[in-house]
């Protein structure tokens, strides 16, 4: 069921349009996470879902509702931003009653549903504290509890780990995924970390631009990326450009194979993009293999990069820590691209691409 449902929102700033014709459903209980660069339009996009920016075109519906206009404190959304902006002169657990407080609700109703939000993010008997006592986690946790507190009908976080230190934020990213999945609660979260959204969603949207380049469940857009940009923006690739000839796409003077010939004219433009981590290195006679020279190679324990010159162009291979271990800076080695780990799209603008740079 979708609980929410944006149709063709758009946000202008003078001339640049920010968010651009953007249609999403967010399905209800699921996590959806806004992924893209800085400057893709998703904050712009959280904050009118928020109520706090009004769309210049398009709708906003909630459970068959149009809420495009409705203002912030009339929608029950729970929302956590960058800032965790916590009142500092109040305790723990006056922060998180705040919005109950302000609602006119009695003393010993927000005293017990504080308490029981404080045990749900795991701050039990921190109640009492004051705000400069917490750690960054524990702040985050408070921010979180208090945005709940009005059981919002859709809880909206931009950035919500952005504050804390890497460790920290992998075990929040767990620790939020396993409450929203307790909760059940319709959740959007804005991210330019795709670590962060492939480890919490259900759905990510990747956007560029103002624009959706695609949605998906992780693993789809993972091994499916729809287009060149998103190729590159989740996880690593390795591009080339190349022209259709024959089935076939001819990159350089060597014509590489796909799963089934190419849909495109003999000519077109092409990229291929191929996971280093698909490369086999081998000796054996297979299809689309090339010959490489290592000029790189980048131990990083569990995986080894090795950085090849080819006629194909120059390319990264990822190989487990078991694979590969004998090969040294400077051999020759044979290299194949399986077709079916090749994926092809129509040259993309040199400013959306986002590759990995080969040494
Ligand atoms: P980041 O990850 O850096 O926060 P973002 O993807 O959230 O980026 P937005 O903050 O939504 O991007 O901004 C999208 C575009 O809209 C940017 O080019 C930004 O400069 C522009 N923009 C955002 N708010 C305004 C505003 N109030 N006035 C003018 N331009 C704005």
């Amino acid at each position: 069921m979708c609980a929410l449902a944006l149709k063709d929102i758009r946000k202008t700033y003078g001339d640049a349009r920010a968010v651009d014709d953007v249609s999403i459903n967010f399905p209800q209980g699921e996590l959806t996470a806004l992924l893209g660069p800085s400057g893709c339009g998703k904050t712009t996009l959280l904050r009118m879902i928020a109520g706090l920016e009004v769309p210049t075109a398009g709708t906003i519906n909630l459970g068959g509702r149009d809420i495009t206009r409705l203002p912030a404190h009339r929608r029950k959304f729970g929302m956590v931003f960058q800032s965790f902006a916590l009142f500092p002169h109040l305790t723990v657990r006056e922060n998180v009653g705040y919005a109950l407080t302000i609602a006119g609700t009695p003393k010993a109703e927000v005293v017990a549903r504080a308490n029981k939000l404080l045990d749900l993010v795991q701050l039990k008997g921190f109640g009492d504290r004051q705000i400069g006592q917490l750690s960054g986690g524990q702040r985050q946790r408070v921010a979180i509890a208090r945005a709940l507190a009005q059981e919002p009908e859709v809880f909206l976080l931009d950035e919500p780990m952005s504050a804390l230190d890497a460790k920290l934020r992998e075990e929040m990213q767990v620790e939020l995924r396993l409450l929203q999945q307790r909760l059940g609660i319709t959740t959007i979260v804005v991210t330019h970390d795709q670590r962060e959204a492939m480890t919490m969603a259900d759905r990510i949207v990747v956007m560029a631009k103002g624009r959706v380049e695609q949605a998906g469940s992780p693993q789809e857009i993972y091994q499916w990326p729809a287009t060149g940009f998103v190729a590159g923006f989740i996880g690593r690739a390795n591009f080339m450009d190349g022209l259709a000839e024959n089935g076939k796409i001819r990159v350089g003077d060597v014509a590489l194979a796909l799963p089934k010939p190419a849909n495109f004219v003999n000519g077109a433009s092409v990229q291929l993009a191929c996971r280093p981590e698909a490369i086999r290195l081998d000796a054996a006679e297979s299809v689309n293999r090339v010959q490489g020279t290592i000029t790189f190679v980048r131990d990083l324990g569990p995986v080894r990069d090795l950085h090849l010159d080819t006629p194909i162009g120059k390319l990264v291979a990822e190989q487990g820590a078991d694979q590969g271990r004998n090969h040294r800076l400077g051999d020759t080695v044979y290299l194949t691209l399986p077709p079916e780990a090749l994926r092809i799209y129509p040259r993309v603008p040199a400013e959306l691409q986002t590759g990995m740079d080969a040494k």
